[in-house]
């Protein structure tokens, strides 16, 4: 039996066999061959599989983000099949004497240019998509696995890192759990494993040994253990507990359609994280009561290219419609640090997570700001949706944010568009900065969040990210819980609500104080609604409340 121990990151006990992820390193190949007619069919074999590839791809997306997310994938399959690039290949392999590599690089850079050179937008993006379809067909030429992980059954996927734009595209049907050598349990891609609801462990140093692929293993997310050829007392053991958190799950089904009210009848609202429209059903399954955040940098982060005005429209929409009239809150674009996208290039810094993200971006480049609030107010007309920007410091950033939200307004209205008009618009409290100045904050916004992950990083000068950082990084600390105290109570003054969207909100140790600070809402992952509605409904407010708040001062 061999015992590695990691980071407990997602709790619960899978079992299963592990697959290592490496990440291919660029193919490297040589530049002529001295057979044309092999080259050829190397290169025609390669297209079909690219083609293949893409049409399941393509069939993926439609499932679960709708015809807009199938539609980049349908466009690859017409471009790896296009007979004017085949025709530049075949040139390039027949006349130049170029390898199938070589000719496929050199037409997808050619088709590149002169795509980019075009005049129409929608022509120039083609530019990036040619490019993406060659790096396919090189990859399936040089035998390489997909940069894009394809699973075919579940699999405990381990992994060096796995950035939040690599998870995101992941098959959750085919992870059992995800297990990585590096990372931390505060980033977001600890943060997205969650909200699948899929065990997680971080720091399992060791366990990226060819010998190991294949293996089965047990994972225990909550004691961050992983198990390989585990002996029968072991084996009892973990199987023993998976079926203790199944049954306590069966019992927390019970409190489905129950108020979240404590026995002394303050009631809190308890709504749900989620990355797009794929985690509704399990908002749905645990009786979430709407979206307290959606993360909307997760559909850029899913993209190879910008998303436009109607493809965000699309993906805004599927979200707040089948919530029948419960309201949505949707985070404004937030990348920027770990949360990086390629046609998207930030310039190099210093110290990203202090750096140009979030609001900063959005208020820097107004042109990418514009067409998410336009998507975002023309979604408006489907649903009860809230808007909510992170990363606020000063309250000039919110009333540029305002300035921008009613130009669009005005725009959309000219041009006869459907859209609610009093959409509330808020702010994350996530720096010391914004809790420190929420008196101000509270007399612009309609309402506050607090986004604890980035609160305890900042307050702390801790870096979320790294692992090393761990027992540094406590969001129990009083600093971080005094700026919450602070700031709910200035909103309270001036009649807003505050509720909390960090990891932090889902902490049932921490539910007691937060219904003592009059926090109203709680926003957690969906596998979380029930068990902070059995904390509620278990407590008495007048108990401890009051002691609490004393110790804690502020
Ligand atoms: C937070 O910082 O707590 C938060 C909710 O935002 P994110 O985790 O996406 O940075
Ligand atoms: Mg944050």
């Amino acid at each position: 039996m061999t015992t590695i121990q990691g980071h407990g990151a997602s709790a619960g006990v899978t079992c299963g066999p592990l697959y290592l992820f490496r990440r291919p390193p660029a193919p490297v190949y040589a530049d002529t061959a001295e057979d044309p007619g092999a080259e050829w069919a190397r290169f025609k074999s390669a297209q079909t599989r690219a083609s293949l590839q893409l049409a399941g791809l393509a069939r993926r997306a439609l499932r679960q983000g709708g015809q807009k997310a199938a539609d980049l994938f349908e466009t690859h399959q017409l471009l790896a099949e296009d007979l004017d690039f085949e025709d530049a290949v075949q040139r390039s392999i027949r006349l130049d004497g170029l390898t199938a590599e070589a000719a496929v690089n050199k037409s997808a850079e050619q088709f590149a240019r002169m795509f980019r050179e075009m005049d129409d937008a929608y022509m120039q993006a083609r530019g990036d998509d040619i490019l993406d379809v060659g790096r396919r067909i090189l990859r399936i030429l040089s035998g390489r696995a997909e940069g894009r992980l394809e699973l075919e059954w579940p699999v405990i996927l381990v992994s060096d890192e796995l950035a939040p734009s690599e998870t995101i595209q992941l098959d959750k049907s085919k992870i059992l759990a995800f297990v990585t050598e590096g990372g931390s349990a505060n980033s977001h891609t600890a943060i997205l494993a969650r909200t699948m609801g899929i065990p997680a462990v971080f720091g399992a140093e060791g366990l990226l040994r060819p010998e190991y692929e294949g293996q089965e293993a047990f994972v225990d997310g909550e004691t961050g253990q992983i198990v390989l050829d585990a002996d029968d007392e072991t084996r009892d053991a973990l199987l023993e507990k998976q079926q203790v958190q199944a049954r306590l799950a069966q019992l927390l089904r019970a409190l489905k359609g129950q108020p979240n009210r404590t026995l002394d009848g303050r009631e809190l609202e308890v709504v749900c994280n989620i990355s797009g429209p794929g985690d509704l059903p399990a908002v749905r399954a645990n009786d979430g009561g709407g979206v307290g955040l959606l993360r909307s940098e997760l559909l850029y982060l899913q993209s190879t290219v910008l998303p436009g005005e109607e493809e965000q429209l699309d993906f805004y929409r599927s979200v707040l419609e089948p919530l029948h009239g419960q309201r949505a809150v949707i985070r404004t674009l937030d990348i920027g640090a770990d949360k990086q996208v390629d046609y998207l290039p930030l310039p190099a810094e210093e110290n990203p997570a202090l750096g140009m993200r979030a609001v900063r971006l959005c208020l820097t480049r107004p042109d990418l700001f514009r067409v998410q609030l336009r998507a975002l107010y023309r979604a408006s007309a489907y649903g009860n949706l809230a808007i909510l920007f992170p990363m606020v410091s000063s309250p000039w950033e919110f009333t540029a944010c305002r300035a921008l939200c009613e130009q669009v307004q005005r725009e959309l209205t000219q041009e006869g568009v459907a859209f609610c008009r009093d959409v509330p618009l808020g702010v994350m409290i996530e720096t010391p900065a914004a809790a420190m100045m929420s008196e101000e904050l509270a007399q612009v916004a309609d309402f506050f969040s607090v986004g604890t992950n980035d609160l305890t990083q900042y307050t702390l000068a801790c870096d979320r990210q790294s692992g090393q950082l761990d027992q540094f990084y406590d969001p129990h600390h009083p600093a971080v819980l005094r700026m919450i105290r602070r700031a709910a109570k200035a909103i309270h003054r001036h009649g807003k609500w505050i509720g909390i969207c960090g990891e932090l909100a889902g902490d049932v140790q921490m539910t007691e104080l937060f219904v003592a600070m009059g926090i109203d809402e709680l926003s957690v992952s969906p596998s979380q609604v029930l068990p902070v509605r059995n904390t509620l409904r278990s407590l008495d407010s007048r108990v401890n409340g009051p002691r609490l708040l004393e110790e804690l001062g502020e």
